[in-house]
């Protein structure tokens, strides 16, 4: 990894400073993405015991070698576990920290796993100390900021080579398959999550599986796609016609552009999320649609494809500068159709920046 060795240090620091806070003596981390965040490891198989000033990482032989390449120099101590890597990591932290308190990821383990620590545990006290990482993975610093906005301009232009084939009688799997392809080509380590085409009264659901369901003249077309470079996920979507749009595909389509604004408008750094995602919501009660919009109006985006902040009506989580988040109302009529329009912005000190340069000012006709 380049230009993280700083961010790390710092990141591992902040951890260290949590869990102190918590009355911890260590924190046993088993989540992928809360170790690459931690480590810069990008494998499938870890752990990291971080305590006072000690940081153990361990991961199996297959791993060995992208392990020593990965970590920062000087930053772990580097263990080689055959099987039984939760194991391993338990029982030195029973060893370091009898008596004390160490805590792991209550809401990223399974039942079997924390079985294995219960059973390691000596006279150390396991508490769940979830989100700690996640807390400090919701502000985003300038690298990974640039990360996201990389991920979502391989995105961008791999989907604006992709809507040339996009015409009456192809496939969504078609389209989907040539987005991840072209996403790939352009740079991209893979697809942020399983891309979204849904075309004509398919784009009334809202999570639809590309399907071989074929585009007609006239359908909407929803894309929902993003990217992953160096780690970091982009998530994007547009909607589009094929051909001429209907009267009622317009309005739709403003009605939900208009919702959208008004809650990238809204975001600012000290305010509740759930104030966003109202400002959405009061766009679309005002024509009467407010039925239509069944789903929260954003995410939190980073390592993972949904992370904090949410943006729904119940959050109180305050939004803070340098969140990255998505903002994304849609209209869903059941045998009609849908729109969705989905950004993703950083939250700066007088309001957000938008990281995805795609077009999006009015319903867009693809040609026939
Ligand atoms: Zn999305
Ligand atoms: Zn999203």
């Amino acid at each position: 990894m380049i230009g993280y060795t700083g961010a790390f240090a710092r990141r591992v620091a902040a951890v260290r400073a949590r869990a102190a806070h918590l009355g911890l003596d260590g924190l046993l981390i088993t989540h992928l993405a809360n170790i690459r965040y931690l480590s810069g490891f990008s494998g499938s198989n870890a752990g990291l015991l971080l305590d006072g000033d000690r940081a153990i990482f361990a991961t199996d032989a297959r791993y060995e070698e992208r392990a020593t390449r990965e970590l920062t120099a000087g930053e772990c101590e580097l263990i080689i576990v055959r099987n039984g890597l939760l194991g391993e990591l338990a029982k030195r932290a029973a060893d370091a920290h009898a008596g004390g308190k160490v805590g792991f990821e209550g809401s990223h383990l399974s039942y079997s796993d924390w079985k294995e620590l219960s059973e390691r545990a000596g006279s150390v006290e396991w508490e769940s100390a979830s989100d700690v990482v996640e807390e400090l993975r919701a502000v985003k610093d300038e690298d990974e900021q640039a990360a996201i906005e990389e991920a979502a301009a391989i995105a961008g232009r791999a989907l604006e080579e992709t809507l040339e084939m996009a015409r009456p009688g192809v496939s969504e799997r078609d389209i989907a398959a040539e987005l991840d392809y072209r996403m790939a080509r352009a740079g991209a380590e893979g697809p942020a999550f399983e891309t979204i085409v849904a075309a004509g009264s398919r784009s009334a659901l809202p999570h639809a599986q590309a399907s071989e369901n074929k585009l007609s003249e006239g359908d909407l077309l929803l894309v929902d796609f993003g990217a992953r470079w160096n780690g970091y996920c982009s998530d994007i979507t547009r909607t589009f016609v094929l051909g001429s749009p209907s009267q009622r595909q317009v309005e739709v389509y403003q009605a939900v552009l208009e919702a959208q604004e008004a809650a990238a408008a809204a975001l600012a750094e000290g305010i509740p999320a759930s104030r966003v995602d109202a400002a959405a919501r009061e766009v679309l009660a005002r024509r009467d649609l407010g039925g239509q919009f069944p789903h929260s109006t954003g995410h939190g985006l980073g390592l993972e494809v949904h992370e904090g902040p949410r943006l729904h009506t119940r959050s109180e989580e305050r939004l803070r500068r340098n969140m990255v988040v998505t903002v994304e109302p849609g209209l869903y009529f059941h045998g009609w159709g849908g729109v969705r329009i989905e950004d993703d912005l950083v939250i700066g000190s007088g309001g957000a920046r938008s990281l995805v340069k795609l077009p999006k000012a009015q319903l867009q006709s693809l040609p026939l």
